[in-house]
C-alpha cells in the first residue's frame, strides 16, 4: 500500500529531519534565557546569534539587520504598522490587490486609521506591472509593498525593478518573501527591498518563527513593547529551539537551493505535462514560467465550483492538496481575491486547485498522481459554466 502523498507545501512543509535534529539539541541542552549574563544565558545567545547570521544569509543581509518575530504574519504587520506608527502617522501606501490577508487586512486596518492605501491592479497572470506602480505613487506615498511570489497562483513578481522604481521616487519598499524565501534568490545586496518578511515553516522549519529584514537606517515603530529584545522591535523572550530550526533551514535552503530548484521545476512540468495527456480540460493558472519552482495552479474547465469536493476526494485517495490557499479554508465557498483579480469570473475564481511540490516528493509520487486525479475529476458532477453545460 503506497503512502499518501503531500502536494501542499505551500500551505506548509514537513520539518527536515536535519532541522529537527539541531532543535532538539538545543531543547534538550540549553535552556537558558539569551538575555541572562550567566554563561546558561550566553549559551542560548550564542545559539540565537548563530541563526541570526544563517537566516540573514537567505537574502545576503547582515545579521543584525535581522528581527525575529514568531511568524510572517507578525513580520508583515511589523512592516506595514512599523512604518505608520500604527495608523497614527497618515500618508499614502501602495500594495498590490493579490495580496496575503497578512498584508490586506492590516492596510484595512490602516484605511480605517485615515492612512490611504492604493491596491495595485495584475494582469492575467498575476502580475503586477511596473508603470502601474510609476503612475501610482505620490508625494505623500511612504512605503511600497508587493510580495515576492503569490501563495495561491505562484507567480513571482518583478521585485527588483518594482524596488528599484519605489527608490528612485525615495520610498521604503517592502516585499512578503514567505513564499519565495528559500526557494529562488533574493539578495537585499542587490535588489533596493528596505524590509522582507520570511517564515521558516514554507522552508521545511518550525511553524510560530518568522523575520522581518530591516535595512540599517530604516525607522520603525514595534508592535510589540516589553524588554526591549530584537533592537526594541520586538520584545518578548526568544523561542530559542524555533529560532535555531529557523537557522538550521536558511542554512540548508542556502545550500540546496539551485539544484532544488531545477527538480523541483522538472517534477512541476513533469506533471503539467501528464494533464495535459490525462485530463485535457485542465488549464494552468497563473504565469506559465516566471512561478515558484514546485508551485501548480489548476482550474477544470466546467468543474470550478466543485473544488472542494476535488480536493475531499483526493484526501480520502491519500493525497493533500488545497483549493486556493491554506487560509481560504475558513472562507471556502467564498471566490479568491486574487483569482477576481486576476479577471476571473465568480464561478472560475472560486475553483483552483493548488498542487505544490516539495523538497520530499518524487517522480513515482506525480506519477500515481496522476493516476489518481482524472478518477477524482469523474466523480464530480458536471457544472454549468460560462454559460454552457460542460459534457
Ligand atoms: N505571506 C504569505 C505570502 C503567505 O503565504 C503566508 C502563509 O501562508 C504568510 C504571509 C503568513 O505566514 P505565517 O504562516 O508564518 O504567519
Amino acid at each position: 500500500m503506497p503512502g499518501p502523498i503531500y502536494f501542499d507545501h505551500s500551505a506548509t512543509t514537513p520539518l527536515d529531519t536535519r532541522v529537527a535534529l539541531a532543535m532538539d539539541t538545543a531543547q534538550s541542552k540549553v535552556f537558558g534565557n539569551p538575555s541572562s549574563l550567566h554563561s546558561e544565558g550566553r549559551r542560548a545567545y550564542s545559539l540565537v546569534k548563530d541563526a541570526r547570521t544563517d537566516v540573514a544569509r537567505l537574502i545576503g543581509a547582515t545579521a543584525s539587520e535581522i528581527i525575529f518575530t514568531a511568524s510572517g504574519t507578525e513580520a508583515d504587520n511589523l512592516a506595514l504598522l512599523g512604518v505608520f506608527r500604527h495608523g497614527r502617522e497618515s500618508g499614502h501606501l501602495i500594495t498590490s490587490s493579490i495580496e496575503h490577508p497578512a498584508i490586506m487586512e492590516t492596510c484595512r486596518f490602516l484605511e480605517q486609521c485615515g492612512v490611504q492605501v492604493s491596491y495595485l491592479p495584475v494582469d492575467e497572470y498575476g502580475m503586477v506591472s511596473p508603470p502601474d506602480l510609476a503612475r501610482a505613487l505620490r508625494p505623500d506615498t511612504r512605503l511600497v509593498s508587493v510580495m515576492a511570489a503569490n501563495n495561491v497562483v505562484g507567480t513571482l513578481q518583478p521585485i527588483a525593478e518594482l524596488a528599484r522604481i519605489t527608490k528612485e521616487h525615495g520610498t521604503l519598499f517592502h516585499t512578503d518573501a514567505v513564499q519565495s524565501a528559500g526557494k529562488v534568490p533574493l539578495d537585499v545586496n542587490r535588489v533596493p527591498v528596505d524590509m522582507v518578511s520570511v517564515s521558516a515553516h514554507k522552508l521545511h522549519g518550525p511553524k510560530g518563527i518568522g523575520a522581518l529584514y530591516v535595512r540599517h537606517g530604516v525607522s520603525l515603530q514595534p508592535v510589540i513593547f516589553g524588554g526591549g529584545q530584537e533592537r526594541g522591535l520586538r520584545s518578548a523572550t526568544e523561542n530559542v529551539a524555533a529560532i535555531v530550526g529557523f537557522g538550521a533551514a536558511a542554512r540548508i535552503a542556502v545550500s540546496e537551493m539551485a539544484d532544488e530548484a531545477v527538480r523541483l521545476v522538472g517534477l512541476r512540468e513533469r506533471l503539467l505535462e501528464g494533464l495535459r495527456n490525462v485530463l485535457p480540460d485542465a488549464y494552468l493558472i497563473g504565469h506559465p514560467f516566471k512561478r515558484l519552482p514546485g508551485h501548480l495552479c489548476l482550474g477544470f474547465s466546467g468543474r470550478e465550483s466543485e473544488s472542494i469536493k476535488l480536493l475531499l476526494k483526493l484526501d480520502e485517495a491519500g493525497v493533500a492538496v488545497s483549493s486556493g490557499s491554506a487560509c481560504a479554508a475558513h472562507h471556502a465557498s467564498e471566490p479568491s481575491h486574487v483569482l477576481v483579480a486576476m479577471g476571473f469570473d465568480p464561478i472560475r475564481a472560486r475553483g483552483s486547485l493548488r498542487v505544490t511540490l516539495g523538497r520530499f516528493n518524487t517522480e513515482p509520487e506525480v506519477d500515481r498522481f496522476l493516476e489518481i486525479l482524472p478518477h477524482a475529476v469523474d466523480t464530480l458532477r458536471p457544472v454549468v459554466s460560462y454559460g454552457r453545460i460542460a459534457s
